[in-house]
This record gives C-alpha cells, sequence and structure tokens, in this order.
C-alpha cells in the first residue's frame, strides 16, 4: 500500500515522521511518501459557534486532493485545528471506510492540551496511533472490541494512551487481505 502523506495547514515535521514510521511498521507491504504540498485548512469548515472546525469538511478536501493525486492507494491528511463530527464534542480523526482519504488532527494529541508538560514520545506515540487507526478504517477495519488492539474506538484520550500501537491478529488479519487485494 502507497500511503500519501498530506499536511493541511502547519504541522509539525517530527510527528509527520513518526506517522510515516507507525504505518509503514504496522501495515504489511507498506510505504509512505510525504507530499511536499499541503492543503490550507479550508475556512469553510469553521464552526463559529463551536470555535471548531467541521471533520468532514476537512476529510472531503483530502478525499478531493487524493482523487485527483496518482500514485496513492491511500491519502491520509495530518491536521492540527480542533475537529468536530456532529453528535460528538471532538474527534481525533475521522475516515471513509474502504475509501482513499483519512484525517488525523494533531490538536487534542499534544500532552499540554492536558495541562500536562510537553512530552515528544507521548505525542508522537498518540498521533501513531490515530493515523494507523484512521489508515485501518480506509482499509475496512471497523471499531474492535479489544480495547487493546489499535482499532479500538477512542472516547477520549485515555483510550488512545490505553491502546497498544498495533492490530490484534483478527483485524490485522483483516488489514492485510485489504492490503493485497489493492493490487
Ligand atoms: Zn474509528
Ligand atoms: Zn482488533
Amino acid at each position: 500500500m502507497k500511503v500519501g502523506i498530506l499536511q493541511v495547514g502547519q504541522v509539525a515535521p517530527e510527528v509527520l515522521a513518526a506517522v510515516e514510521e507507525g504505518l509503514i511498521k504496522t501495515f504489511p507491504d507498506t510505504t509512505t511518501s510525504l507530499i511536499n504540498e499541503s492543503l490550507p485548512v479550508p475556512e469553510h469548515a469553521f464552526d463559529k459557534k463551536r470555535g471548531q472546525y467541521n471533520s468532514a469538511v476537512i476529510l472531503n478536501e483530502v478525499r478531493s486532493y487524493a482523487a485527483k493525486k496518482q500514485g496513492f492507494h491511500r491519502v491520509l491528511g495530518v491536521v492540527d485545528v480542533d475537529i468536530f463530527s456532529f453528535g460528538l464534542n471532538y474527534v481525533f480523526g475521522e475516515a471513509y471506510t474502504s475509501g482513499a482519504a483519512a484525517l488525523i488532527s494533531l490538536w487534542r494529541l499534544k500532552p499540554e492540551f492536558y495541562r500536562d508538560k510537553p512530552d515528544m514520545a507521548l505525542y508522537t506515540l498518540r498521533a501513531k496511533k490515530e493515523a494507523v487507526h484512521e489508515v485501518g478504517h480506509t482499509l475496512g477495519v471497523r471499531h474492535c472490541p479489544r480495547s487493546l488492539c489499535v482499532m479500538h474506538f477512542s472516547n477520549s484520550i485515555f483510550d488512545t494512551d490505553k491502546k497498544q500501537n498495533l492490530l490484534c491478529d483478527e483485524c490485522y488479519l483483516q488489514a492485510a487481505i485489504a492490503v493485497a487485494n489493492l493490487g
């Protein structure tokens, strides 16, 4: 699987490198490349009442980009603004199930967001988990009931920290079959 990493607005380069490493280590036959252009954060995604950006609107921009850009099976957008999905106060990311595009937000992955001291290792580990989780969805893998599996739904950062940056055997098998079918 060839995954393009697309910055949406300004994103910390250390985090992008970690995300690439996480994807390569988790999925079989996978390579990544950092796309050397970035998308602006779409201002029409901003919800003034909530003071947050609509995840679906940004994800749709990533999908449009993925549809135009040749050479990638999947494009993962990485944004550093607070995103929400209707019915949820916030989300860490969103993806099209069995689709070409996924999105993660770094905003709530920083320890400082929770008034903890900065910790780059923790921050990048969280980003890896969320990236693997969303790319997993693009391969058709759904939420997993096992709380340690990276495909477990994260309701809060506690869930993200609890789960491992690994697919359980069942989710791995599903992902591997989907990767093999990409051709
Ligand atoms: Zn999910
Ligand atoms: Zn699982």
